[in-house]
């Protein structure tokens, strides 16, 4: 197996992430996919050899008001159908799970057998092991294109040369459409940003990670927090927003009140951005080796006091890094994990929308059991491509 990756392993969403390792609050529809990857993880310590930070230290999400505690008991049919330990904890009991004073919350939904990893460490972590295993992974290559025949994958043209593959699997995150779009297969993908920051080592307020729509934070190896906004996204608009509107109208509908929408530079950016390139020159993905987005310093303000106003008892640590990093979305915020017609060989594994980290592993043990003939057919349904073209009505997950 060879992977091709045009910057460095973990450089875009991967390494960016705020790693939280959720079941909670996921669509019914990935749930079970979760569940799978989470049992994973719970080998990864053992199997790679390495710390990488995975235990499973809760989810909890909190609300400041009633009617807020009451909407998330409206997700706990989704962890009972499927015997997930997600309960509902009144304002008196978050103290089992949260330190401070926790009179300041109405209650909150917590799943005690969620998790947490290092991004910056568990997929390097997992590479290494990959590559121990017999892949080869090349860093600093790009992907051009591909050679087909008959309606078949024949190789994979990158800058470096030209590899023979009967089987593709375009799995470029952020880049998916892009790449696609040259093929001429369309994949609705839209991008939005988030801001994340990390702190200095901090007081104990709890073992894994926490929502609000303030702010949200998590547990870090080194004594920190990885912290972000809980409910700020940038989307710049781009031609694919209006080419891809329809599509993304429930989903823009569901997050508009956590969507900022900005037209600018992007816009003009993506337009001069070829959609077709010649595959002896130079392609748009060595043009831009990592996407490395500057992190907004509006939103970090608002995480700064949503930090210290929400959770004061971390003693305000400083802010000591801070990033941001392009989400891809797909319309109903769930994976694209399937073939693609016309294309015989060619698979992709892309619009995570935001938490495909945590599913990671499910989702690449279905890749390869897509890729190799072994994945059922009822499994790989709901991520089928076809069902943002096939008029399958869209209706969008939870992104939290
Ligand atoms: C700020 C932020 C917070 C998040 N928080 C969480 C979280 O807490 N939990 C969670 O589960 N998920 C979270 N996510 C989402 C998660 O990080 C992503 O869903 C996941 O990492 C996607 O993995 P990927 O491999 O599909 O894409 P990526 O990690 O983006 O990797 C795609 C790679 O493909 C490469 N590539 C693209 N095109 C080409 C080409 N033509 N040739 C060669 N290489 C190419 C790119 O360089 C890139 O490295 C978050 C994401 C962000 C940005």
């Amino acid at each position: 197996m060879l992977v091709c990756e045009k910057g460095r392993v973990a450089g875009e969403q991967s390494g960016r992430n705020w790693g939280w390792v959720r079941q909670q609050g996921r669509s019914p529809i990935e749930l079970p996919l979760m569940m799978e990857s989470l049992r994973l993880w719970q080998g990864f310590t053992r199997e790679l050899g390495e710390d990488i930070g995975f235990t499973q230290g809760g989810c909890l999400y909190l609300a400041d008001n009633p009617k807020d505690f009451e909407a998330f008991g409206n997700w706990l049919p989704n962890a009972s159908a499927v015997g997930l330990d997600t309960r509902l904890l009144s304002s008196r009991e978050l103290s089992t799970v949260l330190k401070g004073d926790v009179s300041r919350w109405a209650g909150g939904m917590y799943t005690q057998s969620d998790g947490r990893a290092e991004p910056s460490r568990a997929v390097p972590g997992i590479a290494r092991a990959a590559s121990r295993a017999g892949a080869r992974i090349v860093s600093n290559c790009a992907v051009r294109g591909i050679e087909r025949a008959a309606g078949r994958t024949q190789a994979v043209v990158t800058e470096h040369g030209v590899v023979n593959a009967s089987s593709v699997v375009c799995a470029g995150g952020a880049w998916t459409s892009l790449f696609c779009a040259s093929l001429d297969i369309a994949v609705p993908q839209l991008r939005v940003k988030g801001t994340v920051a990390r702190t200095a080592p901090a007081a104990v307020v709890l073992n894994g990670e926490a929502w609000c729509p303030h702010v949200a934070i998590r547990r870090r190896w080194d004594g920190g927090y990885t912290v972000a906004h809980g409910s700020a996204l940038h989307h710049s608009l781009v031609p694919a927003t209006l080419r891809f509107a329809t599509k993304f109208f429930p989903a823009f509908m569901q997050e508009h009140g956590a969507i900022r929408l900005r037209i600018g530079r992007d816009f003009l950016q993506a337009l001069k951005t070829p959609r077709r390139w010649p595959l002896d020159k130079e392609s748009p993905f060595e043009r831009e080796r990592m996407l490395d987005p500057a992190p907004d310093e509006g939103v970090l303000a608002e995480m700064r006091a949503g930090l210290d106003r929400w959770f004061p008892e971390m003693g305000a640590p400083a802010f000591v890094e801070s990033w941001g990093g392009m989400i891809e979305s797909s319309p109903d915020v769930l994976p694209m994990l399937s073939p693609v017609a016309g294309l015989e060989g060619f698979f992709i594994a892309t619009g995570f929308s935001g938490h495909g980290f945590g599913i990671g592993p499910g989702a690449g043990q279905l890749v390869a059991d897509m890729v190799t003939n072994r994945a059922s057919a009822a499994a790989l349904a709901p991520f089928r491509l076809s069902r943002f073209f096939d008029g399958s009505p869209i209706r969008p997950g939870p992104t939290i």
